[in-house]
């Protein structure tokens, strides 16, 4: 058994203005309302964060961006730091995600700098990890992690990252309706889980909290969360939608 606490992370992409945003987080603070045994964490565009925190603010769900860059301030048009998303309510920040390394040329060493650069204002990293499908046929998976962990970690050492969450996200699972079957997930997990103790520490290891993401939607998270390396997910299509979303939340 774990004492790890569950979190359900809705990546909203880049959908909703800021108004269809604000309703959707409404409609979902309605439903989550009293569930006390699980983090719930949204991640809309920039320009919602605002709105959405205003609604969400003393509500069980928090705050988080969907990309963060790794200066403080200066002149980088089109970009947003760390400390700016922590002034507007954010929590959380997600650090990597597969999107973000394919279409936006995010490399390790990127990720790495963001995931310092959320450490030093106090944003807990959702840092996204994992391979395409090209990697796993060619049985690259467990070396493609290796490196993306590592790489995304050098540098840091444990006291620095008892706030750090890992996402494993296949990205052949991402928006496609595939799932990683429940035992294809728990043997990522739990090689993560073990990377982290071979290169941070075991205490990291055994708190860290590792996500799956990749077609969650209501009629999966519960197997998957059976496994004993899950500790929750990272929900993009399924998590736009307040009553599917909180069916997520709601997986035990
Ligand atoms: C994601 O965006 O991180 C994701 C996992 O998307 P989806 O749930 O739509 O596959």
């Amino acid at each position: 058994m774990t004492n790890r606490r569950p979190l359900i992370a809705g990546n909203w992409k880049m959908y909703k203005t800021p108004a269809e945003a604000a309703e959707t987080a409404r409609q979902l603070v309605e439903r989550v309302t009293g569930v006390t045994d699980v983090d719930i964490m949204i991640a809309p565009t920039f320009a919602s964060l605002e709105p959405v925190f205003k609604v969400i603010q003393n509500s069980p769900v928090a705050l988080g961006a969907q990309n963060l860059f790794w200066e403080n301030e200066g002149a980088y048009t089109g970009e947003i730091s760390a400390p700016m998303l922590k002034s507007v309510g954010c929590e959380y920040g997600i650090i990597g995600h597969s999107e973000r390394r394919q279409y936006f040329g995010e490399t390790d060493e990127t990720v790495n700098k963001k995931i310092q650069a959320a450490i030093q204002v106090g944003l807990k990293p959702v840092f996204c990890v994992g391979e395409t499908e090209k990697e796993r046929e060619d049985e690259q998976t467990l070396s493609v992690l290796d490196k993306q962990v590592k790489k995304g970690l050098e540098g840091l050492v444990s006291d620095q990252l008892d706030t750090l969450i890992i996402a494993y996200e296949p990205v052949w699972a991402i928006g496609t309706g595939k799932t990683a079957t429940d035992e294809q997930a728990q043997e990522a997990h739990q090689f993560i889980r073990s990377l982290v103790k071979k290169t941070v520490d075991n205490d990291l290891a055994e708190s860290i909290r590792i996500l799956y993401g990749g077609s969650v939607k209501p009629a999966n998270i519960a197997a998957l969360m059976e496994m004993p390396d899950i500790d929750g997910a990272l929900v993009g299509g399924a998590s736009l939608d307040a009553e599917s979303f909180s069916q997520i939340v709601k997986f035990k």
